[in-house]
């Protein structure tokens, strides 16, 4: 592959547009993206690509090159958000028709960039040593996320590195940005409830208050967390949900408070999860009355998390190389990030990198951050993003050494 092959033409950035547009217009939630696999489906029969549905909502797609060679895999999601879109003039030409449902963080491009690298990759397969895997994966955004259901159904079969890319609302146009080793974070949602004992506020010595429970939680958890963490390791907790009580003057029988938590390795999440149940357990004793036996109760729901999401570092330092040789914006040294991404489930399996592209431009007011309802993309971003998995996935079936180097 030489760069002037990778120039793409009018129609060939129109037809990359139309599909980000079409998949922006018709937007579907986590698990439900039965029109958007029809579409994909379709456009890759178009393209003559081999392929078949897989993890629900999903697709599986091969492309055979000329020759014998290693495979690397080309990963997309699919889902939107539930997010009402606020319908403005600068996207009107692609407005969603899905109320309430918005693709607001950016799996429209991904899905058309992938779309676009792959028919790219059918029209030159014959110069390709070895093929290329396309992954079209449901429901990111949710836990437990489509990624595994993907590897179950085969996806990562014969593969030997993957490469993701994610768009950012906030991030300037055309940068790429990422960084080798751990870039993104494992993530867990967390369910506190609080057991206590109901009754009339006139005579609190015969109830247990389960939001005076909650509320010492709130303040102290932090805190315990701290006593139990190396000082070095970074770690957020957010509340996210407090529910409680019916009635201004009755102390209510239960409360409930909902959060996540978020750091780079899970045995810190571990921690956390230790720290909190240490936390209830004192909480449990310094709210317990001796005439009310077994009162306060906690339970506690942490669920499975998606893995911290860690570049793989001999494929990091060698895509680094190659993509500074050909874009002006490259970062590979990124600041690590607190969000999740189950795009962390693929590379526990094989090598590989997932990066993030810049689609923000001040200057036409495209600066909202993902899951905002304003979200847009610059859309030149997308002939960039193509031309960086394409780059890579070329220079990787040349030369697989460098990349899979331990
Ligand atoms: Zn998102
Ligand atoms: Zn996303």
């Amino acid at each position: 592959m030489n760069n002037k092959q990778l120039e793409f033409d009018e129609s060939f950035r129109s037809w990359v547009i139309a599909l980000r547009r079409w998949f922006h217009r018709y937007p579907e939630p986590s698990f439900e993206e039965r029109k958007t696999q029809q579409k994909v489906t379709e456009e890759l029969n178009g393209l003559g690509i081999e392929n078949r549905p897989a993890g629900g909502t999903g697709v599986i797609a091969t492309i055979y090159g000329g020759s014998d060679g290693k495979t690397i895999a080309l990963r997309t999601d699919m889902d939107a958000l539930r997010v009402q879109e606020a319908k403005t003039a600068l996207n009107r030409d692609y407005w969603s028709n899905n109320d309430g449902v918005m693709h607001a963080c950016g799996h429209d491009g991904h899905m058309a960039m992938v779309l676009g690298a792959a028919r790219w990759l059918q029209e030159h397969r014959d110069s390709l040593a070895g093929h290329v895997r396309l992954v079209f994966q449901p429901a990111e955004e949710v836990p437990p996320g489509g990624a595994g259901a993907m590897i179950e159904a085969g996806c990562l079969e014969g593969v030997n590195a993957i490469i993701g890319v994610h768009i950012f609302g906030n991030m300037q146009l055309g940068r790429i940005g990422f960084r080798p080793g751990p870039f993104m974070a494992s993530s867990r949602t967390f369910a506190v409830t609080i057991k206590g004992k109901p009754g009339h506020h006139m005579c609190p010595q015969d109830n247990v208050d389960p939001i005076a429970v909650v509320a010492r939680f709130i303040d102290t958890i932090q805190g315990d967390i701290r006593q139990r963490l190396n000082p070095n390791v970074r770690y957020v907790l957010g509340f996210g949900e407090v529910h409680s009580g019916m009635q201004h003057n009755q102390t209510p029988a239960e409360a409930r408070v909902v959060g996540t938590f978020r750091a780079y390795d899970v045995r810190d999440s571990e921690i956390i999860v230790s720290a909190i149940e240490a936390n209830l357990e004192g909480l449990m004793r310094a709210f317990a009355k001796s005439d009310i036996p077994g009162l306060p109760e906690y339970v506690l729901d942490a669920e499975p998390a998606y893995p911290p999401l860690v570049n793989d570092l001999a494929f990091t330092r060698r895509a680094a190389e190659v993509l500074k040789a050909h874009f002006s914006d490259v970062d590979d040294d990124m600041e690590p990030n607190l969000g999740a991404e189950d795009f962390a489930s693929y590379l526990q399996q094989v090598p590989g990198l997932f990066m993030f592209l810049g689609g923000g431009n001040p200057e036409r007011g495209i600066t909202a951050m993902n899951h905002s309802d304003r979200f847009d993309m610059d859309e030149d971003a997308l002939p960039t993003g193509i031309k960086a998995l394409l780059t890579l996935t070329c220079d990787f079936l040349k030369n697989p050494e460098p990349y899979l180097r331990k």
